[in-house]
């Protein structure tokens, strides 16, 4: 959809064009893995451009699924419109996605990769391991400048961070980046919130299982950034083959449709929560940007247009406290994963960050909440009650 109109009206169309012009409404979903080629010639030369990362001519073959998918391509170019990217590479998980982003920098003679932590659990797992050739130096803002040398790849982030919901100054890391690219996870503020690349992020991923999905039915991830390192990613996924299944890709753009009002609703009611729980007896600290001051206040304000719908408690009680509170919701969910239509709990040193170093743990008296489209006063109620649990 032509960047002139604005972005709900492009979530809403974004990609859609071509299908009201051949006479449809919805994308078609097209499960070919192979197709049939025209001749030797002309397949060979859509094979090596599509195998080397290359994007569909008008007279290529899309030759196998794994090279290319149409579908598959529209939730890429949505996404990218909705990021302000030039473009995007959609893959099979969060995961998938951060491991071609790796693998493409290992392969390119590069491995030192600085780290901001926290981070999500499977991506401080993955760096931390150097299981993809990678070597880590853990770092702050601050002490960027001093930890980047001539072998430094990339830069990680992620803001706001899971589980705890820590901001990082997205211009002041690619500021003390220099020319390092810095490669932003906005799986918890999604586009409609915060959009990295305008404030001097390379590259921003997401895990769309989360927000971007949002109904909990569909795994993806999907990186947009500049159309140089796209080629790159697609040449790293044709070659390792961790790819969008169509199927996903058709949800994936059902859910960019409604992913505006989505995170705005569920946003709405987290701010109305977060403060009425924050002066439970059980609650230590809250951890909301939108209850955020001093400094990370005006970080929030600047780069994000909304506190989003995720926060974390701390609970007095530690562990215990922890425990019964997550045993205690009836309408939440105890479950890991996060941004769906319904609220769920989880209890990240336990679950989604297990794996992380002890001194990059989260508390042991932290809960995670993310915040669905239930009715607020009903929600309400249910972590009112949870929290009283809580206490023993
Ligand atoms: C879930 C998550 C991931 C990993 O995504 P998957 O789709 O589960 O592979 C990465 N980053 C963040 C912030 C996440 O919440």
């Amino acid at each position: 959809m032509d960047s002139d109109v604005r972005f709900d009206t492009r979530a809403v169309h974004g990609g859609m064009e071509s299908i009201r012009e051949a006479g449809g409404h919805v994308p078609p979903i097209d499960l070919s893995t192979t197709s049939s080629l025209a001749g030797v010639a002309s397949g060979g030369d859509s094979y090596e451009n599509l195998a080397s990362g290359g994007i569909l001519g008008t007279d290529d073959s899309p030759v196998y699924q794994r090279l290319w998918n149409d579908g598959v391509a529209r939730f890429e170019r949505s996404l990218a419109g909705l990021e302000g990217a030039e473009s995007a590479v959609a893959f099979s998980t969060g995961m998938a996605a951060l491991t071609a982003i790796l693998t493409a920098v290992v392969s390119a003679g590069r491995s030192h990769v600085v780290a901001l932590r926290p981070l999500y659990g499977g991506t401080d797992h993955v760096l931390d391991s150097g299981m993809l050739g990678t070597r880590v130096s853990w770092a702050t803002p601050d002490s960027i400048a001093e930890i980047v040398t001539s072998e430094t790849a990339l830069i990680v982030c992620e803001t706001p961070a899971n589980p705890t919901l820590d901001i990082v100054d997205i211009a002041d890391v690619a500021k003390r980046a220099g020319d390092v690219p810095v490669l932003v996870d906005n799986t918890f503020a999604t586009p409609v919130l915060q959009r990295p690349l305008e404030f001097g992020a390379t590259l921003v991923l997401h895990s769309a299982t989360k927000f971007l999905g949002g109904h909990g039915d569909v795994m993806g991830g999907v990186v947009a950034g500049p159309e140089d390192w796209m080629r790159r990613l697609r040449h790293v996924r044709a070659l390792t083959g961790a790819l969008l299944h169509p199927s996903a890709a058709y949800l994936l753009q059902r859910g960019l449709r409604t992913l505006p009002v989505r995170v705005r609703a569920q946003q709405e009611t987290t701010r109305a929560l977060a403060h009425s729980l924050r002066d439970h007896p059980a609650v230590a600290t809250i951890r909301y940007p939108g209850l955020a001051t001093g400094s990370i206040a005006e970080t929030v304000s600047r780069q994000m247009t909304g506190p989003g719908s995720l926060f974390a408690l701390e609970l007095t009680g530690g562990f215990a406290a922890a425990s019964r509170f997550v045993d205690a919701v009836r309408i939440a969910c105890h479950a890991v994963s996060l941004g769906g239509i319904d609220s769920l709990v989880q209890h990240p040193a336990s679950l989604t960050h297990r794996p992380v170093a002890a001194e990059a743990k989260p508390g042991e008296g932290i809960v995670r909440v993310s915040v669905g489209l239930e009715d607020a006063r009903d929600l309400e109620q249910d972590l009112l009650q949870a929290l009283d649990q809580a206490m023993g």
